[in-house]
């Protein structure tokens, strides 16, 4: 029997007979003093649920478990079930749900309470995650998500460098980089050396806007034609004549031959209410 003793990643699924598969970014990680860091910045309290995102072999979860009230973990893969009964068998808070996690609800899956997200995220879903999160109705206090080193560094982008994703992360948390990972602490290795980000996440968004649902249209309208005049991509984005566009970003202070990257979260507030001001 494998046990906790001789436990690593390959061990463990070599004994089940399981394949890592790269489609569902199965990249484990198991260097100890990494595992302990992330726990660490989650600043976890005795009274919060912690949601994973994919538990993989469970060195994770294990190590989230004592300092938890509860951990609740969602794996897409099933095979991956008769490991984590054994591998949990000591735990009575650790539940695991075997389902995409983008179909999921996060508030029936946490209940009421305050929570904290914590997970090494398949690389290739990492936005939707961070969507899927974010935008839900009861968002978490922080999270603590392992990613590819470029994806972070998206994240935490000031203007000049802004993207959809680092204006929606940041419209509803701080993000900062907490520590970076090089690719042999995973088994198997990924291509990609890793980082792990924290966000607090604001009770309230830090701007004023009159619908979320109308900033996020105003932003991906800014942002649809790469490298464009904001006049352009705005109007044909939001399908006005580029005039229109650009009288909208004058009235919002905002010099219409700037480019989207170079907005800041305040600016595209100030157009999304000049926005609902003035379009049906
Ligand atoms: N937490 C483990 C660790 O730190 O070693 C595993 C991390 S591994 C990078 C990503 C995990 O997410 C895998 O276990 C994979 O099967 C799972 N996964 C991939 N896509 C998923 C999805 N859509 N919903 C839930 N889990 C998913």
């Amino acid at each position: 029997m494998v046990t906790k003793n001789n436990m690593n990643p390959k061990t463990l699924l070599d004994y089940y007979e399981i394949n890592p598969k790269k489609s569902l970014g199965q990249n484990f990680l198991h260097d100890p003093g990494t595992l302990e860091k992330i726990v660490a910045a989650a600043e976890i309290r005795p009274d919060d649920t912690v949601l994973e995102v994919g538990p993989g072999t469970g060195m994770l979860t294990e190590r989230l478990a004592p300092v938890a009230k509860k951990v609740i973990a969602v794996e897409i893969d099933g095979r991956l079930k008769p490991l984590l009964d054994i591998q949990f068998e000591p735990y009575s808070n650790i539940e695991v749900v075997y389902q995409d996690f983008l179909t999921t609800n996060v508030t029936e899956l946490v209940g009421e309470g305050d929570f904290v997200v914590v997970a090494n995220v398949p690389y290739y879903i990492t936005s939707a995650i961070l969507r899927h999160i974010l935008e839900s109705d009861h968002r978490p206090r922080r999270l603590v998500l392992t990613m590819q080193v470029e994806v972070a560094e998206r994240l935490i982008a000031t203007p000049d460098d802004m993207s959809v994703l680092a204006v929606s992360v940041q419209f509803y948390g701080i993000p900062r980089i907490v520590n970076r990972i090089k690719p042999a602490a995973f088994w198997p290795r990924p291509d990609v050396d890793s980082a792990v980000v924290l966000i607090d996440v604001y009770d309230q968004p830090p701007v004023d806007v009159p619908s979320e649902k109308l900033f996020f249209r105003v932003v991906r309208a800014g942002f649809g034609q790469k490298r464009k005049q904001l006049r352009n991509s705005l109007g044909s984005g939001l399908s006005i004549k580029s005039e229109v566009a650009g009288n909208l970003l004058e009235q919002a202070g905002i010099d219409p031959r700037r480019r989207a990257e170079t907005l800041t979260l305040e600016e595209w507030a100030a157009l999304t209410r000049a926005v609902a001001l003035n379009l049906p």
